[in-house]
């Protein structure tokens, strides 16, 4: 496997990815039937990356782009998101991936 330098899923800090933000708390659960939340970060504490994997092995092309949901909130100083998507992901018989993805984003902003 070699290593590509821009493949979309880099990590990098909260800080650097998003200057605007003080403070955030993210939590995701997955699974449809198991799992419970897993508490990802506080600024600065714990890095994240943009793109969170989906945990069925056999799924491709799935996950949830967790960048584009931040980036959608920044642009519109939008504070807290609760929200239920289900994979975009496929298995090898090209169903629909069941896994799915729910998120609780709570932002703070930096006073502009
Ligand atoms: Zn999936």
């Amino acid at each position: 496997m070699s290593r590509k330098k821009d493949d979309g899923i880099k990590r990098v800090s909260f800080e650097e990815a998003f200057p605007s933000i003080e403070d955030v708390t993210i939590e995701i659960k997955q699974g449809i039937a198991r799992g419970g939340w897993v508490k990802y970060s506080h600024l600065g504490v714990t890095e994240i990356g943009d793109f969170i994997p989906c945990d069925e092995a056999s799924c491709s092309g799935g996950g949830l782009r967790l960048g584009d949901v931040l980036h959608r909130m920044i642009r519109d100083r939008e504070e807290y998101v609760d929200a239920f998507v289900q994979c975009g992901g496929h298995y090898r018989s090209r169903a629909s991936c069941q896994n799915a993805f729910q998120y609780k984003v709570r932002i703070k902003f930096r006073a502009p």
